[in-house]
């Protein structure tokens, strides 16, 4: 499946390029072209979903394995202090493709990523309370 206006999906059919670094089955990786440090770097499943809700779970089933072999070659050629995995789900979340993607985001000691949040201790009443209401929605 494929939308005829999603950046990603173009990718996949060489109609944009990319730094392809790793393809198989079900998914592709390659550079981002806006990288936060050296060897941020993209995967997307091969099969247009909009994010983490409408994907198909064999294709998530296969994006771990495809960033665990990125993630070590950039870990390797590069040595960040640190990689995280990032992957959004909305604008709120920071997405701005709509086609499901995971990023390999190397880290640096202090880059001052906004990702980092402190830690502030929790109200576990209102931990409890939303922990019940996803359990109740999960059922
Ligand atoms: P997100 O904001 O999580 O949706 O991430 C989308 C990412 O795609 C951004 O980091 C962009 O820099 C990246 N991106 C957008 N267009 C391209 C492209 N043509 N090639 C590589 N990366 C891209
Ligand atoms: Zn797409």
């Amino acid at each position: 499946m494929t939308e005829p206006d999603c950046i990603f999906c173009k990718i996949l059919a060489g109609e944009v390029p990319c730094f392809k670094l790793y393809e198989d089955d079900r998914t592709l990786a390659f550079m981002d072209i806006n990288p936060f440090n050296d060897g941020h770097c993209l995967i997307i499943t091969k099969a247009h979903s909009t994010n983490l809700f409408d994907a198909d779970p064999a294709d998530l089933a296969a994006v771990l394995p495809a960033a665990q072999t990125v993630a070590r070659a950039v870990e390797a050629a590069l040595e960040p202090e640190g990689i995280n995995l990032i992957q959004a789900n909305g604008p709120a979340a920071g997405q701005t493709v709509f086609h499901y993607h995971v990023h390999i985001f190397p880290r640096q000691l202090n880059d001052m990523a906004l990702l980092n949040w402190g830690h502030r201790p929790g109200d576990m009443a209102r931990v409890e309370a939303t922990y019940k209401k996803i359990l109740a929605a999960m059922a």
